[in-house]
């Protein structure tokens, strides 16, 4: 991978930007005006004023005018987090959450962990005592509520990025709403980088109206004060294609190559989909960087997609080296959650990797998918953070006018809403359907969702959590299949086996990636595939990594992403404690597979799937929905196809492909599930 930064031209760093380097020894004097030159610092006064006076304040600005940084030292510094109060920041992104944390612990001059802390699932960098600015995700934020319903001990609430109606988010606002009547004294801040504030305003103002209450004299106002904060981007050039693009992975390196050819210094950003698509470029840009002695030599080319390390993460937010360019190959992330400086070119791939779920087939998948007018404009925006920028779309002008959707749809109307209905159930809602949404999910996808967890035994023929395994589920933070599979295991006597799957299914990949190393994967691959599948062959491999003393060289051996096994093993140990405490007792099966395919199907039986009789080309059909799907080529049962499977996962590009996949024996179907399979058309509810 490359990783150009530390060249022999070091030493000498120039500041691309007005920002100086995170890692540099400036001084605090330095930092306190680099916060002051932000947008938002000028409407310091107004948002505590807000804050103070309303229950609710939206604040509207542009990407980069500091409100994720800012205004939480704001609320701490005009004493919001005294007398062990804690001021909360959510994002629905996970590598946006460690990023921003570790920035304002930075600025505040403070150890990240301590007074500045941060949450993310399997990651707990807070001090219970001691951090006042908690940043989490919206997901973590909503578990929480299952220990403290009424979130005590917060008393603010930021809600950060609602523009990106992350189904987390959604759900939050609705709960959020709710305690707000219970605890008058909470404020909310909900903070967005589009301009969508009247309709979460009439939101949060229909919650007055719902119970007739008047303004009242002593506490904070009800109705919800908008503050927009103006932004002071610069122009942006928009560059159509003028014939559609075939392949955007081959024409962002072109666009790149192009932009470094004849454009003046400023540092690249390109938007593509996901690891897959963005390893590509990577590796298709780093060969061109090392073969060619023209411009190119002076690129340097950084991936950004979540699960990068640490040390990948802090590279990114490096200051250019002087006579280089840095370009950065991104997911969604850096649409809104995160600010590079220095970009001034922008590539738009117009796609992103986003979930759509359709109750009639039942089956969710993460598919890429054209992005909004809305997102393009946001892209765009990027490159005009420190001068005019030009921003090179891959699609046709014709197209952006005509064809692009003006706004996203949210999330959780796009969503399986399996783990919705869950956490909701745990928290005591139980007329979900009457739930007050921002915006209401379907109602077909709520009753596929509702089948599902009776099927799962979670809940019962009231709707309600049984007990206890409903309870049980909810408490492990895990998809409730998963959690459903680890308590069958319990019974089924290999839960050390659930625990391990359950800890690799909860990670990306543990593979590395990268185009041109297929050969070598495969190999590599070979040697822990086993008959049964992939959950077996995670088994195996975990079986290798400790047996070789968690060993880097062993990883890098066999292809295996020692990062990615690193975290397995964190994740198994805290899956470890939570079912401890749940009661159950860890035990291997030693060796016998045959019940460890049993406990995957007790979770996964909806993902059922039978080989098409006289496929030619390994057609599979769902047995709920009699979907066509197809095994992953990046499965160990690729090619083999057996007749009986259940997934974890479907994608889709050409096809609608099966992740993670396990062989199974029809007849455990009807024993995991016998409503779901013999009763298929009556319904619970
Ligand atoms: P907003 O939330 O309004 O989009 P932020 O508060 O995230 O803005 O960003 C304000 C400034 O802080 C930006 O100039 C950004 O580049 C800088 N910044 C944020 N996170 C980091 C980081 N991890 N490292 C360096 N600079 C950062
Ligand atoms: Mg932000």
């Amino acid at each position: 991978k490359p990783r150009i930064l530390d060249d022999e031209e070091g030493g000498v760093l120039f500041l691309s930007s007005s920002f100086s380097s995170s890692a540099s020894g400036y001084g605090f004097a330095n930092i306190e005006k680099q916060r002051q030159r932000l947008p938002v610092y000028k409407y310091r006064t107004a948002i505590l004023y807000l804050v103070e006076t309303h229950a609710t304040t939206i604040i509207v600005g542009e990407t980069g005018s500091g409100k994720t940084t800012q205004i939480p030292q704001y609320l701490k510094e005009a004493g919001w987090a005294d007398g062990g109060r804690v001021i909360a920041c959510t994002q629905p992104r996970r590598l946006a959450v460690q990023a921003v944390a570790s920035r304002v612990a930075e600025e505040m001059s403070v150890k990240l962990g301590e007074e500045v802390g941060y949450t993310i699932r399997f990651e707990d960098i807070t001090d219970a005592d001691a951090t006042r600015i908690k940043f989490l995700t919206d997901g973590v934020l909503l578990r929480e509520m299952m220990d403290d319903p009424l979130l005590t001990k917060y008393s603010v609430i930021m809600v950060d990025e609602a523009h990106e109606r992350s189904i987390s988010t959604d759900i939050l606002l609705g709960l959020l709403k709710k305690i707000q009547r219970r605890r008058p004294e909470l404020r909310l801040i909900i903070s967005s980088a589009t301009i969508e504030a009247r309709s979460m305003s009439d939101f949060f103002r229909s919650s007055k109206k719902h119970q007739g209450l008047e303004s009242e004299d002593l506490g904070p106002s009800m109705e919800p004060a908008i503050l927009s904060v103006e932004g002071r981007g610069f122009n942006v050039q928009i560059h159509y294609v003028e014939e559609p693009v075939q392949d955007y992975v081959q024409a962002s390196v072109s666009t790149v190559l192009l932009i470094n050819d004849q454009e003046p210094a400023g540092d690249i950003l390109v938007f593509l989909t996901g690891q897959d698509d963005i390893d590509a470029v990577v590796k298709m840009l780093t060969e061109e960087t090392q073969n060619s002695r023209k411009n190119s030599s002076g690129l340097i080319v950084l991936p950004l997609y979540s699960g990068l390390s640490r040390s990948e993460q802090d590279l990114i937010f490096s200051p250019t080296p002087r006579g280089k360019r840095k370009v950065v190959i991104s997911t969604n992330i850096a649409e809104t959650s995160l600010t590079l400086e220095g970009i001034v070119y922008v590539v738009d791939s117009g796609f992103s990797k986003q979930r759509f779920y359709n109750p009639i087939s039942d089956i969710e998948n993460l598919v890429v998918a054209p992005i909004s007018k809305a997102s393009a404009r946001q892209r765009a925006g990027r490159a005009g953070r420190i001068r005019p920028g030009k921003c090179y779309r891959l699609y046709t002008e014709e197209y952006f006018m005509n064809e692009m959707s003006a706004e996203g749809i949210p999330e959780i109307q796009r969503s399986n809403l399996v783990d919705c209905v869950i956490q909701l159930k745990a928290l005591g809602i139980d007329n979900i359907l009457g739930f007050d949404w921002p915006a209401s999910p379907s109602p077909e996808a709520m009753i596929r969702a509702l089948e599902v967890l009776y099927s799962l035994g979670v809940l019962d023929n009231d709707a309600k959590l049984t007990s206890p395994v409903g309870f049980q589920v909810a408490e492990i933070p895990l998809e409730p299949m998963i959690s459903k599979m680890i308590l069958a295991s319990s019974e089924l006597g290999c839960s050390e086996e659930a625990i391990t799957i359950a800890a690799v299914l909860s990670i990306q990949s543990i593979w590395f990636s990268g185009r041109g190393v297929q050969k070598q994967l495969d190999e590599a691959k070979l040697r822990f595939a086993a008959a049964e599948g992939d959950h077996v062959t995670f088994l195996n491999i975990y079986k290798g990594f400790l047996h070789s003393g968690k060993s880097s060289q062993w990883c890098h051996k066999n292809f295996i992403n020692y990062h990615a096994m690193k975290k397995v093993m964190e994740i198994r140990e805290q899956l470890r404690r939570i079912t401890l405490r749940l009661g159950i007792v860890l035990k291997s099966s030693e060796g016998d597979m045959q019940v460890v395919r049993k406990a995957v199907t007790a979770g996964f039986f909806a993902n059922a799937c039978r080989l098409e009789p006289f496929s030619h080309n390994g057609m599979y059909k769902t047995i709920r929905g009699s979907q066509e799907v197809y095994i992953h080529p990046s499965s160990v049962l690729f090619r083999v196809n057996p007749k009986w499977v259940v997934y974890h996962s479907v994608v889709s590009t050409d096809r609608q492909y099966m992740r993670n996949v396990i062989t199974i024996d029809p007849s455990w179907l009807t024993e995991a599930a016998p409503h779901f399979y013999q009763q298929q058309r009556q319904n619970p509810m």
